[in-house]
């Protein structure tokens, strides 16, 4: 069986400490490889990597690294195919959708070639007499990031693209569910390297794990900086662990985002909106939008109509199949999580409208595949509207008017994304201005902001004050340094005893 192991200082780490994990096909619900589970002594070695390669990757001219950053642009786009199908095979999501993962992940490598230009400081001539002041953004030193399955190439390339960029080394742990495609990234960066004659080992290490390689990076001293992105109690637990010692920390958690349909909403696009919002990727998205909000009784009926005949022309097939709209979810265990929050809004007394559980794919039946669900009647106080599904289900409830659709979202406990469909600029522009979610999208489903904006949620979404990637990803992964300068011409000037100011 293939082993994957640690990408450690340019190369597999063959130390292992013996614990490892199983990687499944999702489509055949097989184990195909294992996957090494680090220990806080493999992950000391990454990190004596990431040190030791610091100094000279800081010092590495900004130009020189943003020129890193095209080259490894161009490898990747180069094996964009073979990625996306490494991808698709341990996480199940479509071949087309695992390209859109990838692509992605490459419009912050984008953002981080421009990294000479957005690095510049801040200078002040002549602040007092004779006086200048400039500020520099440095880098931080060795930094993490830990990830989630969901997004195997996107998240990791959203944390280290701008991280290395301004100069750190970098730690990667991503999910023990689907870890080939990071390895694969580490690669690709040593190969950028040494094609422009570079030596990049040390600068981008992938260490596998669960909690206990999670908890060695929280506790490890030399790590400055942690970026997470996974479930809410996770983040947080990372969050308060993280700055409790000492670092930097910012966690992006779950999500539950709701979309707002306006009467006046054009419901053929709703429709097609919705379904793939709701459904894409088997709704394992951050962004995905499992709950749909119509505003009136007419708008509610004509979609539940609408959407129930969308439903039925939806393909799941495996994760290669060109036709498929979505494929297996990443395990049997999530596979049952979300078969139980269908049985649970049952109980609750939502209105199952349509059931996916006793979806079977012929010659595939212990491939890990759920059809899409459909509940009517969901109402705030049920657990299944409060709770994240992270599953093919999509839940409607009904609001009676627009303050009520801007209230549903604003009171979630998540406050990630939102969208709402509508023909009246001022209902979206005054829906924007009182939302309390992070991201909102005016008849846009999926509201993930370009690479050169940032990305993050409000309340249990995101735990921390920076965003992911943009100039918030360059102050989470920079510290600022301000000098100022006097030159003086040999007069002594005698001693202040008071704080000196500017007069
Ligand atoms: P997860 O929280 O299970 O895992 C995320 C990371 O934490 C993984 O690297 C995992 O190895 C590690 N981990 C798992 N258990 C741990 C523990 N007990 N202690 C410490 N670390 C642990 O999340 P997942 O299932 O991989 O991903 C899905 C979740 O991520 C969903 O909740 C989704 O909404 C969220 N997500 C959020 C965003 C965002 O930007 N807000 C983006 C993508 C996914």
């Amino acid at each position: 069986m293939r082993d994957i192991r640690h990408f450690v200082n340019g190369q597999a780490l063959t130390r292992t400490s013996g614990r490892f994990g199983d990687i499944y096909n999702p489509n055949t619900g097989e184990v195909q490889a294992r996957v090494q589970l680090a220990t806080a002594d493999e992950l000391d070695a990454a990190v004596q990597a990431a040190a030791a390669a610091h100094p000279a990757w800081a010092a590495t001219n900004p130009q020189r690294r943003a020129r890193v950053m095209f080259e490894f642009k161009r490898l990747v786009e180069a094996n964009m195919q073979d990625l996306a199908e490494l991808l698709s095979s341990e996480h199940g999501k479509v071949v087309a959708d695992s390209k859109g993962d990838v692509q992605r992940g490459l419009e912050v490598i984008e953002f981080a070639c421009g990294i000479p230009h957005v690095l510049k400081g801040e200078y002040t001539e002549g602040a007092g007499p004779g006086i200048d002041v400039y500020s520099m953004r440095q880098s931080l030193g060795v930094v993490a990031g830990i990830t989630p399955f969901n997004f195997p190439a996107m998240i990791p390339m959203w944390m280290f693209g701008v991280a290395i960029a301004v100069g750190n080394t970098f730690i990667l742990k991503p999910s023990e569910k689907d870890p080939s495609v990071p390895v694969r990234l580490g690669e690709l960066m040593m190969e950028a390297g040494a094609n422009l004659g570079m030596d990049l080992k040390g600068v981008l290490n992938v260490v596998h794990g669960d909690k206990v390689s999670v908890d060695a990076i929280l506790q490890h001293p030399d790590i400055k900086a942690v970026s997470f992105v996974g479930s809410s109690d996770i983040a947080h637990y990372v969050y308060s662990q993280g700055t409790l010692a000492g670092k930097r920390v910012q966690a992006m958690g779950g999500a539950k985002n709701h979309g707002i349909i306006m009467p006046d909403a054009d419901m053929d696009q709703v429709v097609k909106d919705l379904s793939g919002a709701a459904f894409g990727s088997a709704g394992e998205r951050c962004m995905a939008l499992p709950v749909v909000v119509p505003v009136g009784k007419k708008t509610a009926d004509e979609l539940r109509e609408r959407m129930v005949a969308e439903i039925e022309t939806l393909k799941v097939g495996i994760s290669s199949d060109a036709e498929a709209q979505y494929g297996p979810v990443v395990s049997a265990a999530h596979r049952q999580k979300i078969a139980d929050y269908i049985q649970i809004g049952q109980d609750e007394g939502a209105e199952l409208v349509v059931d996916g559980r006793d979806f079977k794919l012929q010659g595939y039946e212990k491939g890990f595949f759920i059809g899409p669900s459909f509940f009517d009647g969901v109402k705030p106080g049920m657990k299944t509207y409060h709770e994240e599904i992270f599953g093919p289900v999509l839940q409607m409830v009904r609001a009676e008017s627009f303050e009520e659709a801007v209230d549903l979202p604003s009171k979630h406990q998540y406050g990630n994304g939102v969208a709402i469909f509508t023909r009246s600029g001022r209902a979206a522009r005054e829906f924007a201005a009182r939302v309390q979610v992070g991201m909102v999208g005016i008849n846009v489903p999926i509201p993930v902001p370009v690479a050169y904006h940032t990305f993050g949620g409000w309340k249990r979404s995101a735990f921390g004050d920076t965003n992911q990637h943009g100039m918030e990803g360059l102050k989470f992964w920079t510290k600022v340094k301000t000098v100022t300068a006097r030159w003086p011409e040999g007069d002594t000037e005698d001693s202040a005893f008071v704080i000196p100011t500017m007069r």
